[in-house]
């Protein structure tokens, strides 16, 4: 059957209905009220903003949504009964000020606080860093950070690793030294940034801004907040949008079971689903928007979560580092022992070493940690009795973590990402927010932001 006979509009299916002319017709087409028509397609935290402001304003909207669950890269794990695990986005990363606070506050959404001062670092051989250590430690902070400030004024661009190479080139690579340059690269600028240092760029790695407070984390995890959001929308999941014809009166958005017309489309697909072509445009994105798709980047950041039958490590941390022989090797964990009361440890992998490991198959990773964990706590420790793991890279629906800018792209780029194209397309997702890109909440006012531009039409 031809696709048309799938039409869908606002839920209702136009085959056979009054509004079937009209959409087989899309030159006849006629408003009756000044009520917009829009699809929304993403359900993530930058849809569903997107989506309840205009729903707010009276606006016909439909969230257009591939997964069979709403939230997208904020996802909240219920196996564990007692116990609501984050695969995606698991802190409010500065609290004041931060509109997700707010959203948080309304529904009273439990929270707590993790901080980076209660950390504990481990050298190679699983010892906590002596006093020499740490001032070594730190000394190579202040060496890598002095260099990459130093090139941030210095032209042309180059890669963070590129910046640091005449300082790890003077240490042998078996080398303490060379360890602890490694150690920062991964856990103060990979794990944070989600891209390799490879390839970030030293001028525009950090040109995002942030919010001022603590870090905040959700008991019942972060999915409150878009559970919250999604109140009154009309949610269509297990739609997988194939195409979007947008340069005619109505655009038409084709997904592999229906289509959807409206008056204007807000477009919420991550970086890396853009980047892989999943989704065609007819007629073809300008040029502009093209190039800013292709240079900025989708890194990665995946999790595993390790659940003991009781803890062996410290109740005072919340932080485990370790100082690991090869390069971002289980060099961050959180403790949820002292935050949570649970015998949990999460263990991260960035940028390549993240998206390697997902290939593994989950015993593999398990036992891989289980070497760091023992490293540093000893053989005798037990084994877990459950985990789970995330593998954003290869999940068709995000395809990465979260956007970061390697050599090659500049922040304009995600204004040219963010443009309106007329008023039949907008753009929204954490990519195409300049100042918050790769968070939550640049996402959330991502959304806003092109919701507000629909409303000034
Ligand atoms: C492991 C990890 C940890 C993170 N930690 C934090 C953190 O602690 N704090 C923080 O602030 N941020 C964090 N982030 C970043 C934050 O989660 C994201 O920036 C934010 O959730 C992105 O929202 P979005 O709306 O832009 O995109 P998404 O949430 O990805 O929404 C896009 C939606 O589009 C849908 N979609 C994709 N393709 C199609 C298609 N073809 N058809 C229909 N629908 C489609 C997707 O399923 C998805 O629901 C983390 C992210 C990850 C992955």
């Amino acid at each position: 059957m031809h696709r048309r006979n799938f039409v869908k509009m606002f839920g209702l299916t136009l085959m056979g209905s009054a509004h079937g002319a009209c959409a087989e017709k899309s030159q006849g087409y006629m408003t009756t009220s000044n009520k917009k028509r829009i699809v929304v397609i993403g359900a993530g935290l930058s849809g569903l903003a997107a989506a309840q402001e205009l729903h707010r304003q009276g606006h016909e909207v439909v969230v257009v949504e591939g997964r069979d669950r709403i939230g997208g890269r904020i996802w909240t794990s219920s196996k564990w009964a007692d116990m609501p695990l984050d695969f995606g986005a698991t802190w409010i990363h500065g609290t004041q000020g931060n509109p997700l606070t707010d959203l948080a506050d309304q529904i009273n959404a439990k929270r707590l606080t993790t901080s980076y001062d209660r950390a504990e670092t481990y050298n190679t051989s699983g010892q906590s860093l002596s006093e020499a250590e740490e001032t070594r430690l730190e000394d190579f902070r202040n060496r890598i950070f002095g260099a990459l400030e130093k090139a941030q004024n210095e032209d042309p661009d180059v890669s963070i690793r590129q910046v640091i190479e005449p300082l790890s080139r003077q240490f042998d690579k078996s080398s303490e030294s060379y360890r602890l340059i490694n150690f920062i690269l991964s856990g103060e600028i990979e794990q944070e940034y989600s891209g390799s240092t490879e390839r970030l760029s030293a001028h525009w790695y950090d040109s995002g801004k942030e919010f001022d407070g603590n870090d905040d984390l959700f008991v019942q995890g972060f999915g409150v907040i878009p559970e919250f959001l999604s109140q009154g929308l009309q949610i269509e999941l297990g739609q997988v949008v194939t195409e979007i014809q947008w340069e005619q009166p109505l655009v038409r958005v084709i997904t592999q079971k229906t289509e959807f017309l409206a008056d204007h489309v807000i477009v919420t697909l991550p970086l890396g689903v853009l980047q892989a072509g999943k989704v065609r445009f007819t007629p073809e994105l300008p040029q502009n928007k093209q190039i800013a798709i292709a240079k900025l980047g989708m890194g990665v950041l995946n999790k595993c979560y390790l659940r003991f039958p009781d803890t062996f490590w410290s109740d005072e941390v919340d932080w485990l580092e370790y100082i690991s022989e090869n390069h971002g090797e289980w060099t961050e964990w959180v403790s949820f022992k002292r935050a949570a009361n649970m015998p949990v440890l999460l263990g991260f992998n960035a940028a390549d070493r993240g998206r390697a490991l997902e290939a593994w198959s989950d015993e593999q990773i398990v036992e891989s940690a289980m070497q760091t964990l023992r490293t540093i706590n000893g053989v005798s420790i037990p084994e877990p009795i459950d985990y789970q793991i995330t593998r954003w890279a290869t999940d068709p629906f995000s395809l990465g973590s979260y956007s970061y800018n390697p050599v090659g792209a500049v922040p304009k780029m995600r204004q040219e990402l963010a443009a309106p194209l007329g008023n039949s397309l907008f753009f929204a997702g954490e990519a195409s927010n300049e100042d918050y890109f790769g968070t939550a909440h640049g996402a959330y006012l991502s959304g806003l932001r092109a919701a507000q531009e629909i409303l000034e039409i």
